[in-house]
Parts: C-alpha cells; structure tokens; sequence
C-alpha cells in the first residue's frame, strides 16, 4: 500500500460501499443476562460504523463499561446519561485500537473510574490512555474472567461473563464485516490460536465489537477457523503455482479472486498476515518482497 493512511482508506471504502448509518440515537439494550450493549458511532473499519459499548453488572449497577470506544461528543453524551442512572465501577479495554478506546480516557476522567486491560494494551496506550490496572489471563474482574486471545492484537483480552453464558468478544470476531489481522501489529498465527482457545472454552455466546451478537459462539468460531483455513490453503495455491517469485501485488488476485476489489487494500494486509505465518511454518519463503513456495 502507498502512503495512504488507514483512515483515508477506510473513508474510500465508505464511500464505494456505503454505510449503515445507524439509529440517530444509540439505545442501550439487554443482550444476555446483567449485559446490555450500546452501539456508539467510531472511526471503525468499515461496513462497521459503530463500536458496541458493553455494560456489564446487575439491574441498578455498578457497571463494569467495556470498550467505550467513540470519540464523538454527541456519543458520549448518550452514554454518560445512561451512566447517570446505572452507576459506572471500572471501565475494561478488550485491545488498544483505536475504535475501541477513543472515549476511555475522557469517560475515565468525567466519572473518576479506574481503566483496566492487559499490560500490553497499557505499553500501547501509553501517554494517552491511563490505564491503572492490569489484567492477566485468567483473572476475574467485576465478575468476568479475562481470557487472554493475542492475535488481532497482541494484548487482546475476551471477557467471559460466566453467569451470563456470553463472551464479550472485543474483535476476535465481528457480527458485521471481518476482522483484520494486519501485520504491522496483528498475527496470524496466534489469531488461529486465540480462536482455538475460545473454542475449547464453555460454548457461550460471543459478544462483538461490531455488529449484531452471535448466539451460537461455537458455530461462529469454527467457521472463523474454516475459512481462515481455506484462504490459507489458497495462499499456499497460489505460492504453488507460480512460475517464479510473486509480489503480494501479483499474488492478490490469485488467492483473493473471490473478494470484491474494493476491499483487496485489506485483503493485502491479510495476505501479508498469512505468508509470515507460510514462512514460520517453513512452507513459503521470502527474499526482496518476492515469494515463493518453500519446496525444501
Ligand atoms: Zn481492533
């Protein structure tokens, strides 16, 4: 990719493919048992426009607020009134991106509430996210137990709501759109891993960043693995059938041929993510930005 910036892609991917504009006024709405969820507007990648904000906690409160992620004014506002009546104990940050904490600091702040994620999350969000306290696998806050996925982020975190039979499932997986892993600061390999590892978890339902819930997790996970899978059978296809060395550039239309062209800036990412996983598993190998199968 030239020197576009994520968010200059994102708009042109709004505009080629449109975007749900959503309820003029977010409602907060009962998902599973001491769970609600408000879908707030955020820069997010589209055809999401909007980070679902969960509420965690009994029928009057406290609440444990995860990923309060808009920074929009007008957004926070329609949180903040909800948050006059439920009251609000800690916020929890799933990852570090930036659709999912853009409201974190500031909501922080105005209630005067601790900021828990993972440690790395906090190295990441350093200087402009105080985050107080942090959360390792398999620990239990307000409830929930931190369940640590690395993959689209390496300091992921899904927050299993035991009572509830529901995972809060930040962007392991999404109810609209997909979810990327980009290189730069996701991993293939650990992705894989980290729904894996959900999946050997009690079925619950999952809970996304985006999108509608997904009340058979199971189902939706495997699917996950399936198709990550078959992509990464066609990328190994691809590599295969080469005469020679292939840029991602040529290798794109090869193993992406079934996505609309619109999204192959993402796809390209995603590509990028599986041919550093092929190299790791020693059955690609690359040299000067060129790729081929690894026939050793
Ligand atoms: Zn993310």
């Amino acid at each position: 990719m030239a020197q576009q910036t994520v968010e200059e892609m994102y708009d042109r991917l709004r505009a080629a493919i449109g975007v749900d504009p959503g309820e003029a006024q977010p409602v907060l709405r009962p998902v599973a048992p001491g769970i609600r969820v408000l879908a707030l507007r955020t820069p997010t990648l589209p055809p999401a426009a909007h980070t679902n904000v969960y509420l965690v906690g009994p029928d009057r409160g406290p609440m444990a607020v995860v990923d309060p992620g808009s920074p929009y004014a007008d957004q926070q506002a329609v949180l903040d009134a909800y948050l006059g009546e439920l009251p609000i104990e800690l916020i929890l940050l799933t990852h570090h991106h930036g659709d999912h904490v853009g409201g974190a600091a500031a909501l922080a702040a105005r209630w005067g509430v601790p900021i828990a994620a993972h440690a790395v999350t906090a190295r990441r969000l350093a200087g402009r996210v105080p985050v107080t306290r942090l959360l390792e696998d398999g620990e239990v806050v307000h409830g929930a137990t931190a369940v640590h996925t690395p993959g689209h982020a390496e300091g992921h975190l899904c927050f299993e709501v035991g009572g509830a039979g529901a995972t809060i499932a930040g962007d392991m997986v999404a109810g609209i759109g997909t979810i990327l892993i980009d290189p730069s600061d996701g991993d293939m390999a650990l992705y894989l891993a980290s729904l894996e590892r959900l999946l050997a978890r009690p079925a619950a339902a999952l809970l996304p960043a985006h999108g509608p819930i997904l009340p058979d997790g199971p189902a939706k996970l495997r699917e996950y693995l399936a198709h990550r899978r078959m992509r990464e059978a066609r990328v190994v296809a691809a590599l295969s059938g080469a005469p020679q060395p292939q840029t991602l550039r040529q290798l794109l239309p090869v193993a992406y041929g079934d996505t609309p062209t619109v999204l192959w800036p993402l796809a390209e990412s995603s590509l990028l993510a599986h041919l550093v996983k092929l190299v790791r598993d020693g059955k690609a190998v690359e040299r000067d930005g060129l790729w081929s199968a690894n026939t050793l």
